[in-house]
């Protein structure tokens, strides 16, 4: 596997993004990660920026092929695998999906149920590494990490001194391990459990696997770049919305509301963060804040959200009003035309309802619906526009669609490609 990533000769995301990284390189706050030698020996002056587009088209700027340890990051994927071997509700048996506010390495387990509180800190990625499907901790980690390549397209290496390292500085791990098994969420043994974790947290990617496992994320599950699908459009919702409050560790609110994508952070340095539909991003800056996120990896997202609008929860704008034309009417058939364009959602059904009804008060019972310029369709735009034209036929009007592509959009009515072919099945009927 490898990635063909293509380069505009003037890239004007890539220069905003050269322009941050000028700026915040400067910027020295923070600490590297003591936890192992490798980290704590890191080059702390090492900063990339990669963003994805939804087409694979990589924007970069800085160290965007130096390759680090996924750590955490990888509690993202792996969430992911688990959800597709076993479906969410056996999942969330056995992991909550509440921000912990607390420590990634905290030891907090639910009351009740023994359940770790959600899928991105320690405790609660044990759990989901038990839950990965496979005979043994060498397939169950070959999973995961087959599905990390997956998604940025290309194989990823394994630092075997890290996992040492790791498996050396694993006690708190360890001591969750055994707590969450006593507990009964934790659904295999401890020693397989560390060795996949541990595993999975040794894993090599640069910033720009990271952009396009994002972008891969924010595509519904589809690698943009390999155009390959590593995972079901649901369970990218699922990882996004657990990232969205729970990827950041105790940090999660008020990434939430300062930068407004869902995003996972590594002890390493490395940050993603995705927007579904839009993009995907990856970051790496080793020294970390007191939380355990990179401190430019923060302060750059924090400055991108910003400037490009970012926050998943923006008010969206452009697709309303659809109705393009329902003044239009053709008399000799007793006839009217409502011609619509851009997204039938949920938003936008209500003016096409009022234009549809216009035009049948001053008609007699044939609708023209001209549907050529919808772009896309959500289940609740295809939900009332065929119910609306159910109860047309049940009164015993006419609906004539007019789709050049023929997507069939809804179902029962006469559909045709032109206005011209709409006439013609007027005239001849
Ligand atoms: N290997 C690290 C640990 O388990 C991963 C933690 C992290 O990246 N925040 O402690």
């Amino acid at each position: 596997m490898s990635v063909p990533v293509t380069t505009l000769i003037d890239d004007p995301i890539a220069r905003v993004l050269g322009e941050l990284h000028e700026r915040l390189r400067h910027d020295y706050r923070g600490e590297v990660s003591a936890s192992i030698p490798t980290l704590a020996n890191a080059d702390h002056k090492l900063f990339g920026l990669a963003v994805c587009s939804p087409d694979g088209f990589v924007s970069e700027a800085g160290d965007v092929d130096v390759e680090f340890s996924v750590q955490s990051i990888s509690k993202a994927f792996t969430y992911a695998l688990a959800l597709s071997d076993r479906g969410r509700e056996a999942v969330h048996e056995h992991v909550g999906a509440e921000p912990s506010g607390e420590a990634f390495s905290a030891i907090s387990l639910e009351e009740e149920t023994g359940r770790p509180d959600n899928p991105m800190i320690n405790a609660g990625a044990l759990v989901t590494c038990a839950l990965v499907g496979g005979e043994d901790a060498r397939e169950k980690f070959a999973r995961i990490r087959s599905l990390m390549e997956a998604a940025a397209g290309r194989t990823l290496g394994f630092d075997e001194t890290v996992y040492e390292e790791e498996q050396a500085a694993s006690d708190r791990n360890r001591a969750l391990a055994h707590f969450m098994r006593s507990a009964g969420s934790l659904t295999d043994e401890v020693d397989p459990t560390m060795e996949v974790y541990l595993r999975q947290c040794s894993v090599l990617v640069t910033t720009r696997d990271l952009a396009i496992m994002g972008a891969t994320l924010a595509r519904g599950g589809i690698n943009p770049v390999t155009g390959d699908r590593v995972f079901s459009g649901e369970v990218a919702r699922h990882v996004l919305t657990v990232m969205a409050t729970c990827g950041m560790y105790d940090y999660s609110g008020e990434w939430l509301l300062t930068v407004g994508t869902p995003a996972k952070s590594g002890v390493s340095g490395g940050l993603i963060t995705a927007s579904p539909g839009q993009f995907g991003m990856g970051l790496f800056s080793p020294k970390l804040d007191a939380r355990g996120n990179s401190v430019r990896g923060v302060a750059a997202s924090q400055d991108l959200a910003e400037r490009f609008q970012l926050h998943a929860l923006t008010l969206p704008g452009g697709n309303l009003p659809v109705v393009r034309e329902s003044e239009e009417r053709w008399p000799e058939f007793g006839a009217g035309v409502v011609a619509i364009q851009g997204d039938l959602v949920f938003a936008s059904m209500r003016g096409v309802l009022a234009a549809m009804e216009d035009v049948l008060d001053s008609t007699d019972r044939v609708l023209v619906l001209d549907l050529d310029r919808v772009t896309r369709v959500h289940a609740v735009g295809e939900k009332i526009l065929q119910g609306a034209i159910d109860r047309l036929h049940d009164l015993e009007h006419d609906v004539v669609i007019v789709d050049g592509a023929r997507r069939g959009i809804v179902t029962g009515a006469v559909e045709v490609e032109t206005l011209d072919a709409a006439r013609d099945w007027l005239s001849e009927r």
